[in-house]
This record gives C-alpha cells, sequence and structure tokens, in this order.
C-alpha cells in the first residue's frame, strides 16, 4: 500500500491535536505554539490534524524528527533532544500544570492530582515507558523476604562514539547539577538530558521551598523525587525528619525516603539535598517486626526492629512531635555510637555513622524507618566494611542506596549479554577456557568466579533452562548477600547481643 504523503504542517496539527487531548493543553497556547512551530518549520499555513490521530511515537513524533533531520535542522544524535524540545512547545506551561495539580488535589484529592501529574509524564514522554517496560524484572524469594530485581535495559549504555562525543562538549556549570529545579525547561545536550517537558510542584517542607516531580527512571510504580530548593549537601538531621513527615502528610498515600549523607552508603547525588518515594511497594516497607521496645521517655511511641536484611529500627505513632523527637535521639546516639566488637567505629578521622531514614503514614500514625549505616574503609575492605565485597562487584559495586537498601535491585544493563555468555558456557556450547576468562578484555573476565562456581556445582551440560535457572539463583543470592553485608549489626548471635546493649545504651526496654 502506498503510504500517504509526508506533510509537515499536518504533523504539527496532529502534534497540537494530541496536547489538546492528552496533556489538556489550553487552545490559546495551542493557537500560540502552532505558530511557533509553523515558523520553526519554515511553513505559512497551518493544515488540519487527521481525522484520526496517529500513534504519538510512530505517527507523530518519529515523523516529525525524522523530517528535522532530513531538513539539516538536527543531527540524528539529537533526536532526543529535539523531540523533547518540540513535545515541551505544545506541553501546558509549569505554572499552569502547577494550578491544574492544586485544583486537582482540592476538588478529588491528592491521589488524583499525583495521579494526573504521573499522567501527564508519561503522555509527554518524560517518562519513556516503551523504554521502562524493556527492563527485566523478577522476584528474588529470600528468607527475610522477597526482593525485587531489575535488569535496567531503560538507559542503554553508551557506545564509544557517544562517549567520544561527549568528551568533547564543555563541562558547563549550569544547572548546578541534575536535581536542581533550574532543570524544568533546560534544553540539555548530548551529555545531559532535555529537561522541557519536567513539571514540578512546589510544596512547603519543614517551612522551606522544595518541589515535588516524579522520576523518568520508574523504579517502582509511581517513583518520585522532592528536592530542595537550594542547591546543597544532602544531611540527615533532625530536620530531615521533619521534613519527611511533612511530605507524608501532603502525600500519605506515598512513602518517602532520604539517602544518607555519606560516600558508599548514600545514592549517586551527594550534592543536593532530596528525597525519593512513590507506593508503598518496596519489600522492606512489607516486612513484619521482629522485636518490640518500648521506651519511658517517649511512651507514645512503638519501637521494633525490623525482620528485615539490614539493621532497622522502626518508630511508629499518632503523635508526630514525640515521634519526631525519639528520632533525632536515635540519630544523635548512632552518631556517636562505637561497638568495636563488631567493628562499628563512628568516626575516625572522619565521621562513618549515618542513618537511611523512611517515613510512611498508615492505619497504625506515623512511622519512621531507620536504617542504620556505616560507611568505613580498611585495608581488607577497601570499597567499605559494610559494603558488598569484592566477590559480588560483578553483580553490584556502587554504593547501596536507598532503593537497594529497601530491596529493590537495579542492575546494569551489560549484565543481560554477560549471563548470556555464561549460559553458553553452562551448557557448553562455549568452552570453559580458564585462560581465556582471566584475560580482563574479556567481558565475562569479572564473572570468573561465578562461572567457576556454578561449573563446579552444576558441570557444562546444563540444558538451557537449567543454565539460566542456575545464573538467576547465582544472582539472586548475591543480592540478598549484598543486602546482609549492609548490616551493621549482623544477624548472628554476636551480632543481635550487639544490637541488644545498643538499644539498651538509649534505655529501650523489649516487650
Ligand atoms: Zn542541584
Amino acid at each position: 500500500m502506498p503510504s500517504k504523503k509526508f506533510s509537515i504542517a499536518t504533523a504539527i496539527a496532529n502534534l497540537c491535536a494530541y496536547a489538546s487531548v492528552h496533556f489538556s493543553a489550553d487552545r490559546y497556547d495551542l493557537i500560540y505554539a502552532r505558530n511557533q512551530l509553523l515558523s520553526m518549520f519554515g511553513q505559512g499555513e497551518p493544515s488540519e490534524p487527521d481525522k484520526e490521530l496517529p500513534d504519538f511515537q510512530t505517527g507523530i513524533i518519529d515523523p516529525i524528527v525524522n523530517y528535522a533531520i532530513e531538513n539539516g535542522m538536527c543531527l540524528p544524535e539529537e533526536a532526543l533532544l529535539f523531540e523533547t524540545k518540540i513535545i515541551g512547545m505544545v506541553m501546558p506551561s509549569p505554572s499552569s500544570v502547577i494550578h491544574r495539580f492544586d485544583t486537582i488535589a482540592a476538588n478529588e484529592g491528592i491521589k488524583s492530582a499525583t495521579d494526573y501529574l504521573n499522567g501527564l509524564s508519561v503522555k509527554s514522554n518524560y517518562i519513556r515507558m516503551p523504554d521502562i517496560s524493556k527492563n527485566i524484572k523478577w522476584t528474588a524469594p529470600g528468607p527475610k523476604g522477597d526482593l525485587t530485581i531489575t535488569i535496567n535495559l531503560a538507559k542503554p549504555e553508551k557506545d564509544n562514539k557517544q562517549l567520544l562525543l561527549e568528551s568533547k562538549l564543555p563541562q558547563t556549570s549550569y544547572p548546578k547539577c541534575k536535581l536542581c529545579v533550574e532543570n524544568v525547561g533546560y534544553p540539555g545536550a548530548l551529555n545531559y538530558p532535555p529537561r522541557q517537558t519536567l513539571r514540578v510542584i512546589p510544596v512547603y517542607l519543614n517551612d522551606e521551598p522544595w518541589y515535588f516531580q516524579f522520576s523518568p527512571y520508574v523504579y517502582f510504580d509511581n517513583h518520585c523525587i522532592a528536592l530542595s530548593e537550594e542547591h546543597r549537601p544532602m544531611a540527615i538531621t533532625p530536620a530531615t525528619f521533619t521534613r519527611l513527615l511533612d511530605f507524608v502528610d501532603l502525600f500519605p498515600h506515598y512513602f518517602i525516603g532520604s539517602n544518607s549523607d555519606l560516600p558508599i552508603v548514600g545514592g549517586s547525588i551527594l550534592a543536593h539535598d532530596h528525597f525519593q518515594g512513590g507506593s508503598k511497594v518496596l519489600p522492606m516497607l512489607t516486612r513484619p517486626a521482629k522485636k518490640v521496645f518500648r521506651s519511658e521517655a517517649f511512651p507514645e511511641v512503638t519501637i521494633t526492629i525490623h525482620d528485615w536484611y539490614n539493621s532497622v529500627i522502626s518508630l511508629t505513632s499518632h503523635n508526630r512531635k514525640e515521634l519526631e523527637k525519639i528520632a533525632a535521639y536515635i540519630l544523635h546516639n548512632w552518631r556517636n555510637y562505637s561497638d568495636e566488637s563488631i567493628g562499628i567505629f563512628a568516626k575516625t578521622s572522619e565521621q562513618h555513622n549515618t542513618i537511611t531514614p523512611i517515613a510512611e503514614y498508615g492505619e497504625a500514625g506515623y512511622t519512621l524507618h531507620l536504617i542504620l549505616r556505616n560507611n568505613r574503609t580498611d585495608e581488607t575492605h577497601p570499597h567499605g566494611i559494610f559494603h558488598p565485597t569484592e566477590d559480588m562487584h560483578n553483580i553490584k559495586k556502587e554504593g547501596i542506596g536507598l532503593i537497594e537498601a529497601m530491596g529493590i535491585f537495579i542492575l546494569p544493563g551489560r549484565l543481560l549479554d554477560e549471563s548470556r555468555g555464561v549460559v553458553e558456557i553452562l551448557t557448553g556450547r562455549a568452552p570453559l577456557n580458564f585462560a581465556a576468562l582471566s584475560d580482563e578484555t574479556n567481558p565475562l573476565s569479572k564473572h570468573l568466579s561465578m562461572i567457576a562456581q556454578l561449573a563446579n556445582d552444576y558441570g557444562t551440560n546444563l540444558s538451557d533452562e537449567e543454565a539460566d535457572r542456575a545464573v538467576v539463583n547465582y544472582i539472586n543470592n548475591t543480592c540478598i548477600k549484598i543486602l546482609e553485608c549492609t548490616a551493621v549489626f549482623k544477624d548472628t548471635p554476636e551480632g543481635n547481643k550487639a544490637f541488644d546493649v545498643y538499644l539498651k545504651k538509649m534505655n529501650f526496654k523489649q516487650v
């Protein structure tokens, strides 16, 4: 069937029609945006949109971007930048999105408002669902609750050509970082994501200006971010607890947590104070209490030790003020707590103890989960004592931040191809050649000890299914071990005793 002749003016009309339906863009703004687009593409007059709107990506956006490339308006590698720019031109302005969000929140409740912003984020390609759905996700069963493992294919790793291009680009100091609110509308560059389609909602946390937005990476349902208006380093202080609880007062249907403020045990961005939250689906949040304590000084708070892989003190109360006070008390105690017998040193030349805090609201009132962390290194553990050991780095080497500490593992996309390489060996289709595997240029070299162990345990004559299962089980067990590594009080008789000693020092009595 011959395809209809492409008309850029019709494509622009279709883009405006899509914006009217799916972004609820204002008709007066769309008259204006259409003229901007016509001028940009050198068109004198508008066209009517197609009677039936084609698919947004393949029928509207891709043809416009291809037209721009063919006509020298952008380079092929700039396609994403160009696409975001033209979608940004037909999106409601940041202030109209804020106004609409507030109106929906007032009339239909906050959940409807966040659903609106999330829907807008998806429909505008700010969240690229077709890419996100490429991620491979499975559940790893574990003795203290299942973990969620995701191989991240949404963000393809950059090839050498792209890296070379990026290396030639000047490094700029604006915006100061990828979280700063100044990213709203920022055009981006080959080494920086375009943000014309980003929309944020101002919120006040502890009487300070903050912003709420969705994460473009969607590591779990409704993955959102709260960021401070001020570009300032992450810091866990008593004010952090107040801000987290203010957030759950505004968004009681979401949990919210902060990465800690130290490298190794913090997230990837320590330079900008921010939180991450979303639907209460993270594995840690579904776990019960292991032990219950009371404190005379904080009678309205239930203190529990969470039945989880790392060391979590959970505090629950309807009395918000008292909850903030006990959390500040524990933070102060933990910052200064050392127990040489289990390798916890609060300070050497620098501070090592910190907390990864998470807040949620439910029938039992407010809960603050405090994950106790320590980032000390020594000669035998140069990457961190409470961090995955070197034999696990083939699966995960980076710091274990909030999301992983709560049981959602985001593993690099390279792992998919590498796992297939391991399957080839375990099924006997590729030789088990230790000399070749020891060559560092071999992508499988980092998996040498995993391959040796699996070949030793199961042989190299497995069916595809058996080999797949062996590799997945290995990854699952490694993720569980990684979480156990992050526990400052290990789940051993010695570690449990040390945990009890610590709680006793704070005058918490087990009930
Ligand atoms: Zn910043």
